[in-house]
């Protein structure tokens, strides 16, 4: 039996690894619409979005060719750990009932079972982001069109429109479309695939284990907050092969009654129950009818009104999204160069709202439903950074957080900026691990050497951190081309 619990968090590695393609993908589309500006010829206009518009679907190809051994190896190792820790649970009822199931390695129809499911739940998986090329391109390609109407009507100049386009994709954007033609985000997708394809193969391998050991009886599992239609059959005991009467009791039959097998039924489409092996006059149902009743009592006390333990998860639920939408926000800002203030200070505040909820209702805040890939320390701290300082810009688009000392350690990724105190102004950069790595000045104040560099003394000096943490900077040098361009700003 996988527990409800169990089944709540297993796609949470997937979901993280697709959220980083979500991003990728986001901070592409933000460099992409950045550079929108200026265009003013419509024949000019029209070639460019052709081109910005195919350059995305090759990107987004290469990005999932990037990901896919990644996240046939995630698949592999969930499907394993879930299909051995439902044998495990099961057979530990087995031996309890004095049966002796065989080792699930030693046994081909299990492994053919568990390796079917893998390959079937893989193939969903990769149609269903073969469609993500085209999705993501598609919702693109319109957005652009609907920022270039704006321009070219006059209703907004190019800056609102850019940050229109990359504010509406970060929050709406689609990542998959199904046969049906529905769509949705892939962080949804991903989570509903695997939950469904794990589930429904740990059930078979359930089933095919029940047959061996000559087990017809199950009992189903319960969760608070299951859906209506799934609520009706949790938490009984079925006979599996038509219903029966047994010992004065009647049991319905386990397909018929919970749909099992069915998209719809238990272990279908992102369903949370399922089943372990019940002998009766020997097995203790796992639910009383007061039990069952109690799973949705309204015992949690929250801003003074009592909630049940489902709505408080769903609430929890709502302000994790709305953490997660406030990082999407942040990083496509962030890639399109634009002032990300008011994104930092939202994330700040949704990531405060979710931790005030958590405390007061006594929940662990789900930190893999949270992580996002370069955010988990580099980008949020360089959000944390932009919204206690004041930000501007350089020539190349990239956020400038000023303040008013310098440090080895600062925003990961990020530059920081300070004005010397004999003259001029300083830049500090910071790698991944949010170490300096160099610094550039744009005069020599007053240093004899440093004078006699560059123009009027701008200058460059690397950082190197040696094995006890400590770092250390070279002699100035010349600034390169590149960091001329992207501080041409200050020179
Ligand atoms: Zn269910």
């Amino acid at each position: 039996m996988l527990t409800p619990e169990y089944l709540e968090q297993l796609p949470d590695a997937f979901v993280s690894l697709w959220q980083q393609v979500e991003d990728d993908i986001l901070r592409d589309i933000g460099r992409r619409i950045s550079k929108m500006d200026g265009i003013t010829d419509t024949a000019e206009w029209q070639a460019w979005r052709f081109e910005q518009t195919r350059a995305l679907r090759t990107d987004v190809i290469k990005l999932l060719a990037k990901y896919s051994g990644k996240s046939a190896t995630t698949i592999r190792q969930l499907m394993q750990s879930a299909g051995i820790e439902t044998l495990a649970s099961d057979d530990a009822r087995y031996r309890a009932a004095g049966l002796s199931p065989s080792d699930l390695n030693q046994s081909t129809a299990l492994l053919n079972l568990l390796n079917a499911g893998y390959r079937q739940t893989l193939g969903t998986w990769q149609n269903l982001t073969g469609t993500t090329a085209n999705t993501v391109a598609r919702q693109f390609e319109n957005e652009l069109s609907r920022a270039w109407l704006q321009v070219s009507s006059g209703a907004f100049d190019y800056k609102s429109a850019i940050k229109r386009a990359v504010d509406t994709l970060s929050q709406t954007m689609q990542g998959v479309t199904y046969p049906s033609g529905h769509h949705d985000t892939l962080e949804v997708a991903c989570r509903r695939a695997i939950l469904t394809g794990v589930n429904q193969t740990a059930a078979k391998l359930q089933v095919a284990r029940m047959e061996e050991m000559g087990c017809e009886f199950v009992e189903v599992t319960a969760h608070a907050g299951a859906r209506p239609e799934h609520a009706t059959w949790q938490g009984q005991i079925y006979h599996h092969g038509g219903s029966i009467t047994y010992e004065g009791q009647h049991y319905r039959d386990f397909e018929a009654a919970t749909g099992y097998g069915t998209g719809a039924g238990l272990c279908g489409w992102n369903c949370r129950h399922n089943f372990y092996p019940f002998f009766p006059g020997l097995s203790q149902p796992g639910y009383t009818d007061a039990e069952l009743d109690a799973l949705n009592a309204k015992e949690i006390q929250y801003a003074g009104q009592q909630y049940s333990r489902y709505e408080i998860s769903q609430m929890q639920r709502s302000l994790e999204r709305k953490v997660r939408a406030a990082k999407k926000l942040f990083i496509a800002e962030d890639a399109a160069g634009l002032d990300t203030v008011n994104a930092a200070a939202k994330l700040s505040n949704a990531r405060q709202k979710l931790k005030q909820f958590t405390h007061a209702t006594q929940r662990r805040v789900d930190s893999a439903r949270l992580s996002v890939y370069g955010f988990g320390h580099s980008q949020a701290s360089k959000a944390v950074w932009a919204v206690r300082h004041n930000t501007l810009t350089n020539t190349i688009g990239h956020t400038i957080i000023k303040i008013k000392r310098s440090a080895p350690t600062g925003p990961a990724n990020g530059i920081t900026q300070k004005a010397n105190a004999k003259g001029g102004i300083d830049r500090n950069y910071y790698g991944a691990d949010g170490k300096q790595v160099k610094q550039i000045s744009n005069n020599g104040h007053g240093h004899k050497v440093e004078e006699a560099l560059g123009r009027h003394g701008e200058h460059a000096h690397d950082y190197w951190w040696d094995e006890n943490g400590k770092p250390h900077h070279l002699a100035a040098r010349e600034l390169t081309d590149k960091e001329r361009k992207e501080n041409d700003d200050i020179l």
